[in-house]
């Protein structure tokens, strides 16, 4: 322990006594649990109002599920990747804007399955025999409709039911639907393209719950992984990767922060006005409240302690929410060998076998490709090593290209397994209490709720998880105060944007 730490246990002794002390001093203090994007909002806006904040958080790096690798000579990001939502909407935009980052867009606002099969993606079938496009834009036709008929079975059934069962029941009620052959393989790796999205397989996704859009939005969904769902709410502009890595946000919003790394919080003890986070080699750290911002994985699998436990809501809360699984695997190689598309997919008789890669060279002009999994699949390639991995991927890569070079240098990440994330983000599953967000959130006495998670509608986001973040920060803030007594007195300050608003555009760009 280190006595001279204003928020080691020992300096104030856990005592009521030092809680006194600490209010005389009026500046209250908050432990943030978790330095992803989440957590470091919350810690930003805390610390930007003068409370006293520190970040502890497990990993070696901050970041979290944002992880930007450069050992390839070119940003390349094994987590998030997107930004979902190139607007003035999107509570990054001026983050973004003010740090001068550039984005590469593959989907516009109003982008439709056809145009992008047309000008941005080229799939392939095991043979290596390119898909007619003619054929892709048909079968998309018919995925479009299938979609439309589990509309029908939703209204239907009051009962939920899984995508997968959904798409059944339309299929039994129209036969013309079903494709055969290679057809029937396009029509898989749509549905591929859509656990993309969910990070899971379509039997374990909630037909109540997977969107609550129109259909437009749901093509959008199916192509390019993630329209801003969530009920009625979706963010406009369309999606753009991160030239640079999504690591300039982390550095920025970061700039100043106490953060403690290699600080894995197992035990929270809260109520009476304090909190304490003991770490995992026995040390206490005391403030008068947290914010946990740990991902949903981590609660799943009660690797923190609490104290008094959590009460049951929440508890089923944690329980009734899923995580799903994504993982990639990026490859560089010595030149390009691919053709000029932004996505390389190869189809296959179930989605479990369809795959694709993402063309990093459009992006930052190095030979770099990212095979993405998801679901079960993203689970599976974490059994294999690293080793046997990219083997994998190159076979598949190999079908679709006989010229095919061997990686110079890989990256292989492994979301589900790594104890500090345990999943790539919440899932909706069949039966999902419609209430369970608001459970999530909800604060405890002294303790908050921030993480991808508990947004308020853009779950499994980056900007998701940073308006969680700021929301949990604003909460603590709030009560922290109102406890203190001198709400009026108190100056919030937040991260001053007004300026930059509008005023600069978002730097946008496809080749
Ligand atoms: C493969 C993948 C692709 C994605 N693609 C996109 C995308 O393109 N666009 C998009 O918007 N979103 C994407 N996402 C989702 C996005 O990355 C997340 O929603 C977001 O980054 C989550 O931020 P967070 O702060 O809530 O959680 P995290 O970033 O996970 O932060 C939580 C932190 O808590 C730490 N922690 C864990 N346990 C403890 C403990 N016991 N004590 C202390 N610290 C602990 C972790 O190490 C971590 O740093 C993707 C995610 C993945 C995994």
């Amino acid at each position: 322990m280190d006595p001279k730490d204003p928020f080691s246990a020992d300096f104030f002794d856990g005592s009521v006594l030092s809680h006194i002390e600490r209010q005389q001093n009026v500046c209250p203090s908050v432990i943030v649990i978790g330095g992803g994007i989440s957590g470091i909002a919350a810690a930003r806006i805390l610390h930007d109002a003068s409370f006293k904040v520190f970040l502890l958080e497990s990993r070696d790096r901050l970041g979290g599920r944002i992880h930007t690798d450069y050992s390839f000579g070119c940003p390349v990001d094994m987590g998030a990747s997107w930004l979902h939502g190139v607007c003035n909407e999107n509570p990054l935009a001026p983050l973004i804007r003010r740090l001068g980052l550039t984005l590469y867009r593959t989907s516009g606002d109003d982008s439709v399955l056809y145009d992008h099969d047309l000008e941005s993606f080229a799939l392939f079938d095991m043979d290596g025999r390119q898909v007619p496009q003619k054929m892709v834009v048909e079968v998309g036709d018919t995925f479009k409709k299938i979609l439309k008929g589990t509309e029908k079975v939703r209204i239907e059934n009051s009962d939920d039911m899984s995508v997968c069962q959904a798409i059944s029941v339309v299929m039994d009620r129209h036969p013309e639907l079903r494709q055969k052959g290679l057809a029937h393989e396009v029509l898989q790796w749509y549905i591929c393209r859509m656990e993309a999205w969910f990070a899971a397989d379509a039997d374990v996704i909630s037909l109540k719950n997977w969107d609550q859009l129109p259909l437009s939005y749901l093509l959008m969904k199916a192509y390019k992984l993630r329209v801003l769902v969530v009920k009625e709410h979706v963010l406009s502009g369309g999606h753009g990767l991160m030239v640079q890595g999504y690591d300039p946000i982390i550095k920025a919003l970061a700039k100043d922060i106490d953060v403690r790394l290699n600080h894995r919080v197992t035990k929270i003890l809260y109520g009476s006005n304090t909190v304490m986070a003991t770490i995992e080699d026995g040390r206490n750290f005391i403030a008068d409240a947290a914010i946990i911002t740990v991902p949903h994985g981590i609660l799943k699998a009660n690797l923190i302690e609490f104290e008094p436990q959590l009460p049951e809501w929440k508890v089923a809360a944690i329980s009734d929410l899923g995580v799903g699984n994504e993982n990639k695997i990026a490859l560089r190689f010595e030149k390009v060998f691919w053709p000029n598309v932004e996505l390389l997919g190869i189809v296959a008789p179930n989605s479990y076998g369809c795959g694709y890669f993402l063309n990093l060279h459009k992006v930052t002009g190095h030979p770099v490709l990212v095979y993405m999994a998801a679901g079960r699949f993203a689970y599976d390639l974490e059994k294999l090593t690293d080793d046997a991995a990219v083997n994998f991927v190159m076979l598949q890569l190999k079908k679709m290209m006989s010229d095919a070079t061997e990686p110079v240098q890989y990256l292989v990440s492994r979301w589900g397994t790594d104890v500090n994330s345990l999943g790539c983000y919440a899932l909706d599953l069949v039966g999902k209490p419609g209430d369970i967000y608001e459970r999530l959130r909800a604060p405890l006495g002294n303790l908050f709720f921030g993480g991808e998670a508990v947004s308020m509608d853009h779950q499994g986001s980056v900007h998701g998880a940073y308006s969680a973040g700021v929301m949990a920060a604003e909460n603590c803030q709030r009560h922290l105060l109102q406890e203190l007594g001198n709400l009026e007195t108190r100056q919030h300050a937040y991260l001053r944007d007004e300026v930059l608003e509008g005023t600069i555009p978002i730097q946008i760009s496809r080749m």
